[in-house]
């Protein structure tokens, strides 16, 4: 039996970490679980799953938790009690299922503390994707993805040597505004971005969907896991969301990961691997399914792709500074400071000014991410 730590258990992935682990009673223990500040979906989950430890990282919401819960669940609170919960010898697994920036350091001290890892986060990979995987090689940690472009490549690699692959399609189901003519993307309001037709997911992410960032932040996060150069990924507009991706090999052979467009999927496999244990989700009705679509992405209705490319190519500080210019960008639109088309404009000019350092250490990634959120304001209120 296995003792999980969930980060992040409040949000999606953190919720469908919980229903595969309520599915699988003898395979988990939940001993472990963190949120930012959800402390009534929190209060719920404790109930349900008594774990040892959790950890609030906002401070208020924390003291307020321990308030109202006694003696029988040790509370932390901050950056430093994720980092305790992270390291707790007792622990075997660790879920990392924050969304952002902020997953980078407990997901570097799981991965020093020896930890399984099973990643749902990319943000982590997209900065410090080099200094990630250095660690993780270096300690003989497997970070197992979650994220289910990356788990269907890693299913279809299935152990095979990187050098045996020609190419990879990263499969993209479009998002929620691949057929709005790009006229249209001046009025796009908030409530149109967030209806995603294929994928219920949180609202950063759906927002990267519209904008097809989600799929460059996949692009970077399958280069750094996977050991790919950037010519040999491909993305593949794919609206049924059925394929999940593909490598084609250099023998001219391609295999594909097909399931249902549901996150329990990858998430059980991540967590139970190499094991192929049962699932309450049916598989694919082939009988049913009458015909598969493809296109190729079109990078002028879709800049923040083409944004993607070129922090691919440009690598050392350009991934981070791509990741936080768009992250505080999509906070802003979010809040109804920005238009849409704002979003890869804004990301788009601080890439240009950003001074980018080739092989940078983990603070010089940090710093970056802060310059750039800082360009972000300014640019913001110039815009404004
Ligand atoms: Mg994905």
């Amino acid at each position: 039996m296995k003792n999980i730590a969930v980060l992040g258990s409040s949000g999606s992935i953190g919720q469908s970490t919980l229903e595969v682990a309520r599915s699988l009673p003898r395979q988990f223990r939940i001993t472990a679980l963190s949120v930012n500040s959800d402390i009534v979906k929190l209060k719920q989950q404790i109930d349900e799953f008594h774990p040892k430890r959790v950890c609030v990282v906002d401070r208020r919401a924390a003291a307020k938790l321990k308030n109202s819960l006694g003696h029988s669940v040790k509370v932390l609170c901050g950056q430093e009690g994720l980092d305790e919960l992270v390291r707790d010898e007792s622990v075997h697994q660790v879920m990392v299922a924050i969304t952002g920036s902020a997953a980078l350091v407990p997901l570097i001290s799981a991965i020093k503390s020896g930890k399984e890892i099973a990643l749902a986060n990319k943000e982590a990979l997209v900065m410090a994707g080099e200094i990630v995987m250095g660690l993780a090689r270096e300690r003989k940690v497997l970070i197992r993805p979650v994220d289910s472009e990356q788990s269907a490549i890693w299913q279809s690699l299935g152990g095979q040597d990187v050098a045996s692959v020609k190419q990879v399609y990263l499969t993209a189901s479009g998002g929620p505004l691949l057929s709005l003519p790009r006229s249209k993307f001046k009025q796009v309001t908030i409530k149109k971005v967030l209806q995603h037709p294929r994928w219920k997911m949180g609202k950063k992410i759906t927002v990267d969907s519209a904008t097809l960032m989600n799929k460059g932040l996949e692009l970077l996060e399958a280069m750094f896991l996977f050991d790919l150069g950037v010519e040999k990924i491909k993305v593949l507009i794919h609206p049924e969301a059925l394929i999940h991706s593909m490598v084609e090999f250099n023998d001219g052979v391609t295999m594909a990961q097909l399931s249902v467009t549901d996150m329990r999927i990858p998430i059980q496999y991540a967590l139970v691997y190499p094991q192929r244990l049962p699932s309450a989700l049916a598989g694919i009705d082939f009988y049913r399914l009458s015909k598969l679509h493809f296109a190729k992405p079109d990078l002028g209705k879709f800049p923040c792709l083409r944004l993607a490319y070129q922090a691919a190519r440009d690598l050392g500080t350009m991934p981070a500074v791509l990741n936080a210019a768009n992250e505080a960008s999509v906070e802003n639109f979010l809040a109804q400071k920005i238009k849409f088309l704002s979003i890869p404009k804004i990301v788009e000019k601080v890439m240009q000014r950003h001074s980018r350092i080739a092989r940078p250490s983990l603070g010089q990634i940090m710093s970056a991410d802060s310059w750039a959120r800082e360009e972000v304001k300014r640019l913001t209120c110039i815009l404004n």
